[in-house]
């Protein structure tokens, strides 16, 4: 295996094992992925992340929609949306997909996020949505994941948890943090009256405003 590849398997096993640690996810029912070349580096099934190592992570050419893989773990159940979301989104680099408690909760009341707060443009518009139900695992959920993510960075995933697409790994983590501090203000919102939401022209003002300004990337780092 070459440097760079082991490092993102690595890099990869760090991100699942922050992500349980800040509580954005529990046990192993999140998954990551990341772009290498042709391939999709993902999360194999059902390992506890203090157990993965590098060589546990599976390799999937992204050209392949029927699901080969390299490896000694199966990838993980949820390989499908992670294929298909890098095969349709060629600007996509990593994928966080978690449970993470209050995008799950709003993903149960099958609620999109409206414009609550001027950081939803940094997924590419006024709203995050929530996709329709489809089993795990699935072609049906895959579909409804990409129909959600229509012109966006993220979204929940009905009854479900939540997906965040990011050109990097980095990226898709902090994205990923960003929509469940953003699923909270809401959630929370909603407990004393309900927001006032902001309108299309400001949060037009935010989207120019955040292409101006850039992501940097060391606003975007997560340990
Ligand atoms: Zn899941």
């Amino acid at each position: 295996m070459q440097p760079d590849e082991r490092a993102l398997r690595q890099a990869i096993i760090d991100k699942c094992r922050w992500m349980n640690a800040s509580g954005l996810n529990q046990g192993t029912s999140g998954n990551i992925s990341a772009r290498f070349g042709a391939r999709m580096l993902i999360t194999p099934s059902a390992v506890p992340y203090d157990a993965m190592e590098p060589r546990m992570i599976a390799s999937m050419p992204i050209e392949d929609e029927h699901g080969a893989w390299d490896g000694p773990r199966k990838p993980s159940s949820e390989w499908r949306f992670h294929l298909d979301i890098l095969r349709a989104r060629p600007e996509a680099g990593a994928i966080v997909h978690t449970h993470a408690p209050y995008c799950t909760s709003l993903a149960i009341a099958r609620r999109d996020i409206p414009p609550v707060h001027y950081m939803i443009a940094c997924f590419g518009g006024s709203d995050v949505r929530c996709s329709d139900y489809a089993t795990f695992g699935t072609e049906a959920l895959s579909r409804a994941a990409l129909e959600a993510l229509e012109g966006r960075k993220a979204c929940l995933l009905a009854n479900h948890g939540m997906i965040a697409v990011g050109a990097d790994l980095e990226q898709a983590m902090w994205l990923a943090v960003e929509l469940e501090a953003l699923a909270r203000q809401y959630w929370t919102a909603l407990q004393i009256g309900g927001p006032v939401l902001l309108s299309e022209a400001e949060i037009a003002e935010a989207l120019a405003a955040f292409s101006g300004y850039g992501l940097q990337r060391a606003e975007t780092r997560t340990p």
